[in-house]
């Protein structure tokens, strides 16, 4: 039998995640909304599960794309008659490090490994291939994890043991989500005082200052008020939530990062619950009575 690789969690990412596995190995999909699965299985010649077990069954290795380590668990949970010797879960969710060991040490029981494989590149990047993909388990396991994600990732790094992927990933996420409001607030003043906001981020982006948000988020999407909605609000929230328990239990006290927690925690109640991670900076927007454009 052809080696099967499952791909669970068809989201705003994990679908063209899984169009490039599905170009690379035969694949078998499963969604919550099956419906999601049954289109992605018609459109790119995959398999659609109709549950986990089967899904389970079918495949040796299995990738994980859903919104936190809890449902990872869920899943894991759903498929137990199923997980055998010799399986691999690579979790390409931005979870969380305890979360992450208590799944590894679930699969353990079965004899199945884990690797926690968080992704960064966004859904442009995920399109394209190019994503960063930062692995957490043991030498072993990540050796054999790397071809499974190499069909969508540039950059494919061993970062440390099982949860280090998810750790690094909260902390970037946690750096994406001060740069905006950083942004967001110099930008809004910058402005009012007459400086038109392309010219602002064309010298920041020339300067010491620049960031992906200075260089991409802010001209694309804020001064274009073009605001596409490709990582929720909520999920950011999330990863700060993370990052925040990652300093804790480093023992690192920070001024920045719960302030931003905050910030993106009341932002969220006040935005739908679709809203992108960028528009938040419409909450900046308003408060300073001006729009960065
Ligand atoms: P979405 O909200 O678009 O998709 C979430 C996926 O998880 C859907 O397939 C959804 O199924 C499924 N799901 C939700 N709850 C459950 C559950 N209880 N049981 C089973 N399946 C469930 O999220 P994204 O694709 O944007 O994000 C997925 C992960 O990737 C998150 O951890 C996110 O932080 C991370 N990420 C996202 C990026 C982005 O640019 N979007 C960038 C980098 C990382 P259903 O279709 O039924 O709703």
């Amino acid at each position: 039998m052809p080696e099967r690789v499952g791909f669970v969690g068809l989201g705003a990412i994990g679908t063209p995640m899984a169009r490039h596995v599905a170009r690379a190995f035969a694949t078998v999909v499963w969604n919550r909304t099956a419906v999601r699965a049954k289109q992605f299985a018609e459109a790119h010649g995959a398999q659609a599960a109709t549950d986990l077990e089967d899904l389970v069954a079918d495949c040796t290795v299995v990738i994980t794309c859903l919104p936190t380590s809890r449902e990872v668990a869920e899943v894991i949970a759903a498929a137990s008659g199923a997980w055998r010797r010799g399986q691999l879960l690579i979790d390409a969710t931005s979870g969380d490090p305890a979360g992450s060991r208590r799944n590894a040490a679930t699969l353990a029981g079965y004899g199945a490994d884990f690797v926690d494989a968080p992704v960064s590149g966004g859904t442009s990047g995920a399109e394209r291939g190019t994503l960063t993909v930062m692995l957490g388990g043991s030498d072993e396991a990540v050796e054999r994890a790397r071809r499974y994600v190499q069909p969508y990732a540039r950059t494919v790094e061993h970062v440390g043991p099982v949860g280090a992927g998810h750790a690094l990933k909260a902390v970037n996420n946690a750096l994406l989500a001060l740069n905006i409001v950083a942004a967001g607030e110099g930008l809004a003043a910058l402005v009012k005082l007459g400086v038109p906001a392309q010219r602002a981020v064309d010298v920041i982006n020339a300067s010491s200052g620049r960031s992906n948000v200075t260089e991409h988020l802010i001209p694309e999407r804020v001064i274009t008020r073009a605001w596409p909605r490709t990582f929720s609000a909520a999920l950011l929230d999330k990863d700060l939530g993370v990052a925040l328990a990652v300093l804790e239990d480093a023992g690192v006290t920070s001024e920045l990062y719960p302030a931003v927690k905050r910030f993106y925690a009341e932002a969220r109640k006040a935005l739908d619950a679709g809203a992108d991670h960028v528009e938040v900076v419409q909450r900046i927007e308003a408060a300073a009575g001006v729009e960065i454009r």
